[in-house]
């Protein structure tokens, strides 16, 4: 029962289509419209854990009920009263959803996830009952197959085809017995979801290593020791180091750490989570995931998942995915046995007895970077400042999109580390905020990530969007800068892509709008905006030396060009690896035949030809990417996909006369970041670039040899 009474009430008051807030304002703060400036901010001071599960329950009936209206209103179906009345329907649960994802994502308190493990297979349920519902299914199909003759703009008629689309495809058309199955299977894999997701935030959390004397650090760079004794002093260990189980401390320990020994002790406990045998293993979650997902294909009529999460991508099947994947493979891994040949040589050199195993990788690998490109990691490192950096991003987006940036104050955040900017376009309007999430903290997950906290639209509004940036770095002492890695930039850069993605967007549907686009399209310009670090004009300029204020020399640039390529071969193995197995589990999987994910993991990559010096980026355990739910699953290939784009885009704006070329950026704008979903991506990509991409520019930006006839990826 909800706690609220007077909402329970307003359920009853909305199916007479009756105002509900009007009322009286709810008590709970997660139910309001946002407040406060910039057309309403998330109001993060108020919420608080207790508040989820009434909000969620509260809204999720509203929905419900506006859903009832649309579906059995009398009048004769047409795209206002039925596909705008839906995109109007369900706002209260898109703001309680948006402030529930982002406490899943970076607050996850015990508290947290007990809400959350109630409340996601309801969600799931909900969205079932929506897509299940035949009144409103019926209207959805009489406007779809009258789109051509309703006088729709090309914007409205694709949001038609979108959601119809989306209906047939979460099982509209089926009868009975096969929804209620399918919202049981879905009800089940949001648990499981969840359950998987909490597990790996528990091995992060409750793995570290904790070292006790100065010897255990030989080799680490003073920054790194500098974050592993805050670590420590953070975690009630003050004076001691500690090495957390997430990627951006295992990644520079594994780098730089002379001790062998502890590289592999890190390395093991960095990729065994969610693999320890204990009461947060993920095996036996994954075994029934793969079971329900190919059971819910089979009941939609598709092959396997894979064939039903590719259907609507550029892709648009496993096969043309996989065709893409195995062409980059086989010199990826020729390029590997070429940089552990170069490795060997040097370990023998300097009289080291060993074979390359996987923890030796990333520290060899940067000896040899040494040696062959002169280019020492450290020493650019003091010039990559956190700060700068951002401001570095500002610039270019100014440069390409014409944003500025303000800092504001008193907008609520969730803890003080968190600071929100206004952006304002070329006439000064207001177009956005974006809010900028750097440090790991306890309760929030590694890695880096966008999130769109309220979509861009001029349905219901004008509305401005709402974006953030999330990072896991390691806070400085105060008063120091935070100084992070060339690849933690490049990231840095990349969320920042996603952020402009959806800053820029000019849609009129929020369904359509930012980066509310096919998986394998929306990596394309998060990929594209790395590319921006390396030139010139952002590190003269933003890359300065954290001591002496001058910028990385021109030299030092030059060699980081030189290596560019340094390295491809285990950093598209290592992704791709997993964009395999991804897509294999999903092909191989029935409903019937249980799958040992180590094993299938195991033979798979055997088949492959796998370097045993390589694991998977992911490995099957530890895979949020695809198990935390669906939005990855048969979809990891989506960075390479979108990384053809990318590459070919680059080298558009080289022919056209350099990074900043106006004319470029405003096709960019035009064609791309501005768009959204509201026109097809592969025609949107030919009208950006004039022409289909091929593979050929991506072999060349991974240094790979170009083959004769570099297959297109455009749908033809
Ligand atoms: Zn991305």
């Amino acid at each position: 029962m909800s706690k609220y009474p007077l909402l329970a009430a307003g359920f009853a008051v909305l199916l007479l289509g009756a105002p509900v807030m009007a009322a009286a304002p709810p008590a709970n703060p997660l139910l309001a419209r946002w407040t406060g400036p910039y057309g309403g901010v998330p109001p993060f001071d108020t919420v608080r854990v207790e508040h989820f599960k009434p909000a969620l329950e509260a809204a999720m009936a509203e929905q419900l009920a506006e859903i009832e209206v649309i579906a059995s209103n009398p009048a004769k179906p047409d795209f206002e009263n039925t596909v705008a009345a839906l995109e109007r329907s369900g706002r209260t649960l898109s703001r309680v959803g948006a402030l529930f994802g982002i406490f899943s994502s970076t607050n996850s308190t015990p508290e947290f996830q007990a809400v959350e493990s109630e409340m996601a297979p309801k969600l799931a349920a909900l969205s079932d009952q929506i897509t299940q519902n035949e009144k409103l299914f019926s209207r959805l199909a009489a406007v779809y197959e009258t789109r051509d003759s309703s006088n729709l703009n090309a914007e409205q008629k694709r949001l038609v085809w979108l959601d119809y689309t989306n209906f047939v495809r979460a099982g509209a058309r089926l009868g009975k017995p096969a929804k209620e199955r399918l919202s049981a299977i879905n009800q089940r894999l949001a648990s499981l979801f969840t359950t998987f997701s909490q597990n790996l935030l528990a091995d992060e959390a409750n793995y570290m290593l904790v070292l006790e004397k100065e010897a255990d650090l030989a080799g680490l760079p003073e920054p790194v020791r500098q974050a592993a004794a805050l670590a420590a002093e953070s975690r009630g260990q003050k004076g001691k180091w500690a090495i957390l189980n997430t990627r951006s401390s295992m990644e520079p320990f594994l780098t730089y750490s002379d001790r062998r020994d502890l590289r592999e002790k890190v390395w093991r406990t960095y990729y065994n989570r969610g693999d320890n045998g204990d009461a947060k293993d993920n095996n036996k979650i994954i075994t029934e995931i793969l079971k329900l997902r190919a059971e819910r294909a089979k009941l939609l009529g598709y092959p396997t998942h894979a064939h039903w999460r590719l259907e609507n991508t550029m892709a648009q099947t496993p096969e043309r995915a996989l065709e893409l994947m195995e062409a980059v493979w086989k010199p990826a891994v020729a390029r590997v046995h070429e940089e552990v040949a170069d490795m060997a040589a040097l370990a023998k050199k300097e009289g080291a007895n060993l074979t390359i195993e996987p923890w030796d990788y990333r520290y060899y690998a940067e000896k040899v970077r040494k040696a062959k490109y002169d280019l020492d990691q450290n020493a650019v490192t003091p010039y990559l400042q956190l700060e700068k950096l951002r401001e570095g991003m500002f610039w270019v987006a100014g440069e390409l999109f014409g944003f500025r940036f303000k800092p504001v104050q008193g907008v609520p955040t969730l803890t003080p580390d968190i600071r929100v900017w206004e952006v304002t376009g070329r006439t000064g309007q207001h177009v956005g905020l974006w809010y900028f999430d750097p440090y790991a903290r306890p309760g929030k997950n590694s890695g880096a990530w966008m999130n769109a906290y309220r979509d861009q639209e001029r349905f219901e509004g004008p509305v401005t969007t709402i974006v953030s940036n999330n990072t896991n770095f390691v806070k400085a002492k105060p008063g120091e800068p935070v100084l992070i890695s060339w690849d933690d930039a490049t990231t840095l850069f990349h969320e920042f892509g996603h952020a402009l993605h959806g800053l820029a967007s000019s849609v009129a549907y929020p369904s359509l709008s930012g980066t509310n686009v096919p998986r394998d399209y929306v990596e394309f310009p998060s990929q594209l905006l790395e590319h921006w670090l390396s030139t010139p004009e952002v590190l003269n300029r933003f890359a300065l030396h954290y001591q002496t204020g001058k910028p990385i020399p021109k030299e030092l640039v030059e060699r980081i060009e030189r290596a560019a390529t340094f390295n491809q071969g285990f950093e598209t193995v290592e992704y791709l690896a997993g964009a395999l197995v991804d897509m294999k589990l999903h092909l191989t999987a029935t409903p019937e035949k249980d799958i040992d994910p180590d094993a299938f993991e195991r033979e798979t990559l055997d088949a492959l030809g796998m370097p045993k010096e390589i694991v998977m980026r992911h490995r099957t355990p530890q895979f949020s990417h695809i198990f935390s739910s669906d939005s990855y699953s048969a979809g990891y290939y989506s960075y390479l996909w979108a990384d053809t784009l990318s590459a070919d885009a680059w080298e558009a704006f080289e022919e056209a006369g350099g990074a900043y070329d106006k004319a470029m950026a405003k096709r960019l704008a035009d064609h791309v970041f501005s768009v959204g979903n509201t026109i097809d991506p592969a025609a949107a990509y030919r009208a950006f670039r004039g022409k289909d991409p091929g593979t050929a520019a991506l072999m060349r930006k991974r240094g790979f040899p170009v083959p004769a006839a570099a297959a297109p990826t455009g749908r033809p």
